[in-house]
């Protein structure tokens, strides 16, 4: 789909207006002026605590285009001209398709979205793109993060191509693939002697004084903008379909809010009649986000997983990805590590992808599902390959050895 690419056509004249809405109190804020959190409710929010206050970006739909779903999403987004986008290419990701697995014909297609085909290997340079687009046009030049690795790692690889400072914050025990990316894209490493809590609240002081751009998950809601692109593309390279399912890795509910959030701008736009089944897939050690779903009583234990991408205590995006996943019915499935290091290697075996362990985890449930027949004949059943596998050797290894 080289010619007509999402990215390619990001060429936006006349973009419909948009405004920012509170997933918790419904509050709609103007867009004119960029927003990280909604003030009536983030001045309430409690240390260790999921935040309240994140944004939806919202549009009027009824000026969206309706030609085609790329001149939709390059009116869907905040960005006045193509040129703001980085060189690199992000996104416009192979969907491939199986139909044997373990050398058994498959009764319903097997699709995989390969994310760690961007340029630094994950799926978080969807997120990161538009971020840097966004305060290229708003004449920022520096840009702060805090990150498990991932975001850090992707965010200094896009800023490099576009001539933009990146400072990213990770705590020391990030895997040293991802530490190495940020240096070698020449950013600046701050490694902070404390979790990803610590380093969250150090970058939003820092931004906040010396009026950098903050791309933090979720509370800048660009990223929840930038990965929606992920489901534009699946409708359009299975030309005009959309899967029956759609498998997700979580940590904190970035990713599956997106993907939501993008067929939802389809299904409002009218280009679809409904929303694909998806199914939120966490580690064992680190599923607060589900286990939360249906309490009252949140209750947040530290998390404890290989998949260091996806292990999260307190889920940033808690009420956005909760509000999905109610609304449409979502489905949970949680899967041990020794699960996720099998699905890696049966993905690496089986199909050529090598992905890290948060990434084989939507894999591994994926396979859960299939085991417990859940897959119904001639479904079209996707599933999200979110980071390479080259970014965590040594979980690999130790799985090997
Ligand atoms: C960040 C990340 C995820 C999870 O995304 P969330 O938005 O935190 O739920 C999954 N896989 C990989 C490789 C990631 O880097």
């Amino acid at each position: 789909m080289s010619s007509t690419s999402v990215q390619a056509c990001l060429r936006n004249y006349n973009m419909v207006k948009y405004y920012f809405q509170c997933v918790n109190c419904n509050q709609k804020l103007d867009g004119d002026e960029f927003h990280y959190l909604c003030p009536y409710c983030a001045k309430d929010n409690q240390p260790g605590m999921p935040p309240k206050g994140i944004l939806w970006m919202k549009y009027d739909y009824g000026h969206a285009p309706k030609t085609s779903a790329f001149e939709l999403l390059q009116q869907l987004l905040p960005i006045q001209d193509e040129r703001s986008y980085p060189p690199l290419k992000v996104g416009d990701t192979p969907l491939y398709s199986f139909q044997k697995m373990n050398a058994k014909e498959l009764d319903f297609d097997l699709l995989i979205k390969d994310d760690s085909q961007n340029p630094s290997y994950s799926f978080k340079d969807r997120a990161s793109a538009l971020v840097s687009a966004f305060a290229k046009e708003k004449g920022i030049s520096t840009i702060i993060t805090a990150s498990t690795g991932n975001a850090g790692s992707s965010l200094a690889c896009i800023c490099a191509s576009q001539n933009q400072k990146a400072i990213i914050l990770l705590p020391e025990s990030a895997p040293v693939a991802k530490l190495i990316q940020v240096e070698m894209y020449g950013a600046e490493l701050q490694k902070i002697a404390g979790n990803y809590d610590l380093a969250f609240d150090i970058s939003v002081e820092l931004s906040k004084a010396k009026a950098w751009f903050n791309r933090n998950t979720a509370y800048n809601p660009l990223t929840i903008e930038g990965k929606k692109s992920v489901s534009f593309e699946i409708f359009d390279q299975m030309k005009g379909q959309i899967p029956d399912m759609v498998f997700v890795p979580v940590g904190d509910g970035v990713i599956l809010s997106a993907v939501y959030k993008g067929f939802e701008d389809l299904l409002f736009s009218g280009f679809i009649d409904k929303i694909p089944q998806v199914c939120a897939v966490q580690a064992k050690g680190s599923s607060n986000l589900i286990d939360n779903l249906n309490t009252e009583q949140l209750r947040f234990p530290s998390s404890s997983t290989l998949a260091d991408s996806i292990a999260v205590d307190i889920p940033r995006n808690f009420y956005m990805a909760k509000h999905y996943l109610k609304k449409y019915k979502g489905d949970a499935i949680i899967v041990s590590d020794d699960e996720i290091m099998k699905a890696s290697s049966q993905m690496a075996s089986q199909f050529g992808l090598f992905a890290e362990p948060a990434s084989a985890t939507a894999f591994a449930g994926f396979i859960k599902s299939h085991h417990n027949g859940e897959m119904i004949k001639g479904s079209q059943i996707l599933v999200l390959h979110t980071g390479s596998g080259l970014k965590d050797v040594s979980s690999a290894q130790n799985y090997l050895h």
